[in-house]
């Protein structure tokens, strides 16, 4: 495990090949492990980042209480065939406040955004200081961080970053569920209530098919209104957002779409949880 830029730098010169990076903040799950995987089949250097950012953390948000397992995820690592961990301290990544930074512009604003207004400047802040100390030829995320995807795409896009990014479906639990760090922060009344969020997208799904069935089309608004309907009425649930946006930009879905991402966010008890499902409206898809 390299704890230092200068070890990465050192362990990635004596591992040749096309290189792919995983960036999480730890505590690994199932979900994490996918993205491995999916590194695995296409590099042959798999570097995984494990650093919880502080950037992306306001004040009053979780960041001392996330929950942290260097050693766990180490070994899971290990057995999952990672070349190169780099787990550095904050004070390797930040020495001192950053002066300069990068702006993800408008869409950083929305959605999660809205709920966590500096959020999205501490998460391209740190993938690209990751992407350029680990000069990766593909960084693998998580489409269960759908907004973040996009952001990332974009960053990467407009500003040239000479790196491939890689989107994985959602790793879910058995009952729908989307695996997430934060689920840890469920109790067992609370976890059954998590369940809401996958069937509300279940219920835009029925109501896609319905309008199909029908011989009609299903639009972006409908089936927003189908899983806010649903998430609504759940018991113990308080929905924040629920939105269908274009999968490339994340900005508003026209109501001509062919494809698009729902997303949706809901507090139960005091976590907030995310989920989203891509769709295809075009009739005979
Ligand atoms: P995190 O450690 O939560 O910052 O997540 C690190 C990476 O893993 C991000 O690209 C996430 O989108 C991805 N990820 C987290 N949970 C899941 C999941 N359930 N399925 C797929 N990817 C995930």
């Amino acid at each position: 495990m390299c704890t230092t830029k200068a070890e990465l730098v050192a362990a990635l010169a004596v591992r040749p090949g096309r290189r792919a990076v995983v960036m999480t903040m730890g505590a690994l799950h199932e979900g994490h492990l996918s993205l491995v995987r999916r590194a695995k089949e296409l590099a042959d250097v798999v570097v995984v980042t494990d650093f919880v950012n502080p950037l992306q953390f306001a004040p009053d948000e979780d960041f001392d209480t996330y929950p942290r397992d260097l050693e766990g995820d180490v070994t899971l690592l290990r057995e999952a065939g990672v070349d190169v961990v780099f787990a550095p301290t904050e004070e390797e990544m930040y020495p001192r406040e950053p002066l300069v930074r990068v702006d993800p512009g408008p869409v950083a604003t929305r959605y999660e955004g809205e709920a966590r207004p500096t959020h999205f400047a501490g998460v391209v802040q740190v993938v690209a200081k990751l992407l350029h100390l680990t000069q990766p030829d593909w960084a693998i995320f998580g489409q269960k961080d759908a907004q973040q995807l996009a952001l990332i795409r974009t960053m990467v896009e407009d500003l040239d970053f000479p790196v491939q990014i890689v989107g994985v479906p959602i790793a879910r639990e058995d009952d729908g569920v989307a695996r997430s760090s934060r689920n840890a922060y469920l109790d067992e009344t609370e976890r059954a209530r998590a369940r809401a969020l996958s069937e509300a997208l279940e219920a835009a799904a029925a109501e896609l098919r319905a309008a199909r069935e029908a011989g009609g089309r299903a639009t972006p608004a409908s089936l927003e209104a189908a899983a806010r309907d649903y998430l609504t009425q759940a018991p113990g649930v308080d929905p924040d957002y629920v939105v269908a946006v274009d999968a490339a930009t994340f900005l508003p879905a026209e109501e001509e779409a062919d494809e698009i991402v729902l997303a949706l966010a809901a507090r139960v008890g005091t976590t907030r949880l995310l989920d989203n499902r891509t769709f295809t409206l075009r009739q005979g898809a």
